[in-house]
């Protein structure tokens, strides 16, 4: 299959899910090998930092519908101590591996990869991989060393699973780009299929960090949807009218108990996340990240500017499945 293919294979009836299995768990790259060996294909991977929640289950469910009854559906579960900067949340990220393996039985994985630290890294590596330009750009400029982290995680695993296709979220937009933008560039041969952002009933895109947010806290973090929403409607009168309908949603929770802080608001060409100027019209990409209490979060949605109807799915902030 070809890398550049992004859309997955329309799955009819015969795709349904199966029976519950019991996933072979490897902890180790010999364990990990052996299953793989015996694995029929077609082989989707769905890469993950574990804490599996609704997202989660949407990008297995996916993975299953594209394997077919007669693949296989791998699942890796490794916290990538690489995409973690200094002070943030690698130490207390939520690890759950027993509900894991669970979740990934009832949605039919054949093999769950869940190295320890020291087997995915014996060592420091010395050669990682560079992300380029889109990498330096906002979580790339928040976060530095972030999407250096991602992709050589990412490329690791694509060595060890030999994945036919692997799936992602487009809850990270900027990181499936760059995952893509990887998987061409570097020849890959892995064809990329993605999942839309499932929310919350109250609007919030589900997220394993979601766990450390208060109430009062998640209740400030609702105006991230909120702004997008308003955003994406502001999409006919042009870039400036969105940024402007997003950013007073937003510029409201500043003042709320606790307050939102307000990392970026962006509104950029989908391809080169550069700002979408004044004359950009079709798709474009509105993203927010922000801080409710100690909590960062990130939502995004697709905009379709100057009233051109955005590509995909994903494209509306309703609930996901
Ligand atoms: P993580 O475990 O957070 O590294 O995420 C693993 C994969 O799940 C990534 O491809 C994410 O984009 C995807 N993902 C996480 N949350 C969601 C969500 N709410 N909707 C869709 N995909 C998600």
């Amino acid at each position: 299959m070809s890398a550049a293919a992004s859309t997955p294979p329309a799955a009819g009836p015969a795709a349904a899910r199966s029976a519950p299995s019991h996933p072979v768990l490897a902890r180790t790259r010999a364990e990990f090998a052996a299953a793989r060996g015996g694995l029929p294909g077609p082989v989707v991977l769905v890469p993950t930092m574990g804490a599996l929640h609704q997202g989660h289950r949407a990008l297995l469910r996916l993975a299953r519908e594209i394997s077919g009854p007669d693949g296989s559906v791998v699942v890796s579960v490794f916290v990538n101590p690489l995409q973690f900067g200094v002070g943030e949340d690698f130490g207390r990220y939520p690890r759950t591996l027993e509900r894991d393996m669970a979740v990934c039985g009832e949605e039919g994985a054949a093999v769950v990869f869940a190295p320890s630290r020291e087997e995915m890294y014996s060592a420091e590596p010395l050669v990682t991989v560079d992300p380029g330009p889109v990498g330096r750009l906002l979580e790339g400029s928040s976060r530095p060393g972030f999407f250096g982290g991602v992709l050589t995680v990412v490329l690791k695993l694509f060595q060890l699973a030999a994945p036919d296709v692997a799936v992602f979220g487009h809850k990270d937009a900027q990181q499936l780009a760059l995952i893509r933008q990887m998987t061409a560039d570097l020849d890959l041969g892995v064809d990329i299929a993605v999942v839309p952002i499932v929310r919350d009933p109250d609007g919030l895109a589900v997220s394993s960090r979601n766990v450390y947010l208060s109430p009062a806290e998640r209740s400030t973090a609702l105006v991230l949807p909120r702004a997008l929403e308003a955003g994406a409607k502001a999409a006919a009168a042009g870039p400036a009218a969105v940024l402007a309908a997003a950013g007073a949603v937003l510029g409201e929770a500043a003042s709320a108990g606790p307050p939102l802080a307000l990392d970026y608001l962006a509104l950029v060409d989908p391809v080169t996340f550069t700002p979408a100027g004044d004359d950009h019209t079709g798709p474009a990409l509105l993203l927010v990240a922000a801080r409710a209490g100690a909590t960062r979060l990130i939502d995004n949605a697709q905009v379709a500017l100057g009233g051109q109807a955005p590509r995909g799915p994903g494209l509306s902030l309703t609930q996901g499945r």
